[in-house]
């Protein structure tokens, strides 16, 4: 690895090569996965039936059932070039887990055949104790098993050694504790569908089942690699711990070069191959404000499925961006000063025909139904606001959520212009009297209009409905979005049960149905009123007035994620099956852990970089300038050349400038190693506390010096790659 400027040049040199434009997407979509449709061509009618069985209403298949499916799985995967499987598995930490085993087996005869059972396919045993478990599982029993999840189909990846099948598990301990994001997910969908179709039944609205289905934009940053080697901060912790921010920044809104924008559509056009191949159905979306930020859409799923797709293609983004010679940045903040990347998570219900629950309808019937449903997730938010901030908690998000650059701290509801009068007249009572008309008014005449208008879009709100879906902005990139849908399924499942149980004491004394659920509801919105905000949520006006109305803005990650042992919480996820005691409480340990851990290894790794790097380049910087000064002493008191003394005096204050960012970068400094000490003896709560208060703080006094004297030190002697190469050389 040359120098600073040796790599610039040698990227600047950098030849694309050309790729060629594959077919149409049919033709080869889903090419890598084991489809519902080959299994149905490789196994028995029978066979497929109670697979289908299974994934729709839970019964499990037998053991027979179990082989034959392992045994189509295993020849398609061989016949596509596979030698290994692994059961793939999203733990509390990283990004996806695996362990590999080959398929064969040694036969009666002592040969090598490849053989792959119902069993192995079913259950596996990977080493748990690598894994976080919380403390739910004690050491002496670090058994974990992968449990494979039907609902997501298997899938082939390949890496340098090779092919694998990656089968869709669950991760769950010894006493069946679960010690993944998956499960939670799965059981979430239960108690929402559970709680939907007991409102459903109220309209006499027939579904067996409902889901949630989710679709995750999915932003992030593209640099080179080589500059990316050679920042430390980058390398281990994802973002920029220093660096002055560039004169050019994201002003111009023009972060489109040459050469750059051909490797980034290049690499975009090779993700979006993959990504086909895998059956994750993307729309591209080429830039983001930031310079090199960019954008991946996909079209909604499931939500299970579109979590297991939005943790493929994160991984596959990263592989891919190797391949270009640039590195992905998932982090949610890599660049101060830049805006951040978060990954906005479209939600809504359908039921089990596909239709959408949040889709206003043509008729009085459907149009209540969406009425309900949307007032449903209005007062979830209300009466859960805590708990879906604490689901969006981690130590890179912390830098975006109330920066004003992404929606706040504060969860608060944006429904637009037109329903929010629609809602305001049921509130009222405007429309209680609710005559078929009024209701078909509410759908076809405002609705549709609505849905048609987006220039009225709220960019700035968490959490927006927009036109048939609500669109959660405040994920950070990295994150999985299990954690979040979990968290909105259960507090919408919980709400359907309260307004489920409002509007049958309603109908008690009112016996117009309609009307009764328009009373019903007028309650609900009054009560969670407070929660419903149109106006600009990166204002200094919406946070005192949240504050006012009584809404949490938590801005530290162990704050917020206290909300999942809140007495409250523990209750809600337990009584609707998601989460129990011990898990939460698991969960919270392991992300308090997690948040411990990455702010450790930013703060040493700054303390290393400024002592090693910095510092020594600025003292050599430090002296020049001094003798420098001497020189002119010299030259003035000796008479040889004439001065005014004010050249004397300028030199001087070069000399205090740059001394004194010197002095404050140590002086921090020591107090960040006296932080680090101090801390060492705290328990987990007090340590992340303190670190959010004190450390935090002061790795950012560090941080404004280092910038400083980066703005004024020789380019010669400054060797780490700066903001205005890594983001704005073609
Ligand atoms: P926007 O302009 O609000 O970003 P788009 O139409 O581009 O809206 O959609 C953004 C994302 O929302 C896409 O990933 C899309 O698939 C997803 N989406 C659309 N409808 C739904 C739905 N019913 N449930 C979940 N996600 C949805
Ligand atoms: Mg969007």
């Amino acid at each position: 690895m040359g120098s600073r400027s040796e790599v610039t040049q040698l990227i600047e040199a950098m030849k694309i090569e050309k790729v060629v434009i594959p077919t149409q997407v049919s033709s080869y979509f889903g090419k890598n996965t084991f489809s519902e449709i080959t299994m149905q061509k490789m196994v028995s009618q029978k066979t497929f039936k109670a697979f289908k069985a299974w994934q729709e209403d839970g019964v499990i298949i037998t053991k027979d059932q179990a082989d034959e499916i392992a045994h189509s799985m295993k020849e398609w995967a061989i016949s596509h070039g596979a030698t290994s499987y692994t059961h793939w598995f999203q733990p509390m930490t990283g990004l996806t887990a695996e362990k590999h085993d080959s398929f064969i087996t040694i036969s009666n005869t002592g040969s090598v055949i490849e053989k792959f059972s119902g069993n192995k396919l079913i259950q596996g045993e990977p080493d748990a104790s690598s894994f976080p478990s919380g403390g739910i599982r004690a050491t002496f029993e670090a058994r974990g098993y992968t449990a494979w999840d039907p609902s997501s189909p298997a899938f082939i990846t390949e890496v340098d050694n090779g092919k694998t099948l990656c089968i869709p598990t669950i991760f769950i301990s010894y006493t069946g504790d679960a010690l993944d994001k998956k499960l939670p997910l799965l059981r979430s969908e239960s108690a929402l569908s559970k709680a939907a179709v007991e409102l459903l039944k109220l309209f006499e609205y027939d579904t067996r089942f409902v889901a949630s289905t989710s679709g995750a934009e999915q932003e992030y940053f593209l640099i080179d690699e080589a500059y990316y080697r050679m920042r430390p901060d980058l390398l281990l912790t994802g973002r920029t711990l220093i660096g002055a921010s560039s004169p050019k920044g994201q002003q111009l809104e023009d972060q489109y070069f040459g050469s750059i924008k051909e490797r980034v559509l290049h690499y975009m056009h090779d993700v979006a191959v993959e990504a086909y191949n895998l059956g994750i159905p993307l729309t591209t979306k080429h830039n983001e404000v930031a310079p090199h930020q960019y954008e991946f859409a996909p079209i909604f799923e499931q939500s299970n499925l579109a979590a297991d797709h939005n943790q493929l293609l994160m991984n596959i983004m990263k592989t891919i961006a190797h391949r270009h010679g640039l590195v992905c940045l998932l982090h949610e903040k890599p660049f101060a000063g830049v805006n951040g990347s978060g990954k906005h998570l479209n939600w809504s219900i359908c039921d089990d025909k596909g239709n959408n629950l949040l889709n206003p309808g043509e008729t009085p019937e459907t149009n209540l139904i969406f009425l309900t449903v949307l007032c449903s997730v209005i007062y979830a938010l209300y009466n859960n606001a805590d708990l879906l901030r604490a689901s969006v908690a981690s130590a890179g998000n912390e830098h975006r959520l109330g920066a004003n650059e992404a929606p706040p701290a504060i969860i608060s509801v944006y429904l637009g212009e037109q329903l929010s009068k629609v809602i305001s007249m049921i509130e009222n009572g405007k429309i209680v009297e609710a005559k078929k008309q009024d209701l078909i008014d509410l759908g076809v005449k405002l609705l549709p209009k609505f849905i048609r208008d987006t220039t009225d879009r709220n960019r700035t709100s968490p959490f927006a409905f927009t036109g048939q879906k609500f669109e959660f902005r405040a994920l950070g990139s990295a994150m999985n979005i299990s954690t979040p849908i979990a968290v909105l399924n259960t507090i919408v499942a919980d709400a359907f049960l309260i307004v489920t149980e409002r509007i049958k004491e309603e109908h008690k004394t009112n016996s117009n149905f309609n009307s009764a659920v328009l009373k019903a509801l007028s309650g609900v919105i009054k009560e969670s009123r407070s929660v419903l905000f149109e106006g600009n949520n990166y204002s200094d006006e919406w946070v005192k007035e949240a504050q006012k109305r009584g809404l949490p803005n938590i801005a530290s990650t162990p704050d917020a994620l206290k909300a999942f042992v809140s007495p409250k919480a523990i209750d809600l996820f337990e009584r609707h099956g998601v989460l129990t005691n011990v898990e939460l409480k698991a969960r919270y340990n392991i992300w308090l852990e997690l948040y411990e851990k990455v702010i450790d290894i930013e703060a040493r790794t700054l303390k290393e970089i400024v002592n090693t790097q910095i510092l020594p380049a600025a003292y050599e910087y430090q002296s020049s300038v001094a003798s420098g000064l001497d020189t002119l002493i010299d030259l003035s008191k000796n008479g040889a050349v004439k001065f005014s003394a004010d050249i004397i005096e300028d030199r001087k204050e070069a000399f205090t400038t740059i001394s004194e960012h010197i002095y404050y970068v140590r002086k921090n400094m020591k107090e960040l190693e006296n932080i680090l000490n101090r801390s060492e003896s705290m328990g987990l709560e007090t340590k992340t506390a303190f670190f959010f208060s004190d450390l935090k703080p002061h790795m950012e006094h560090i941080r404004r010096h280092v910038d400083a004297l980066e703005n004024i030190m020789p380019d010669s002697i400054w060797h780490l790659p700066k903001y205005r190469e890594m983001l704005f050389i073609s």
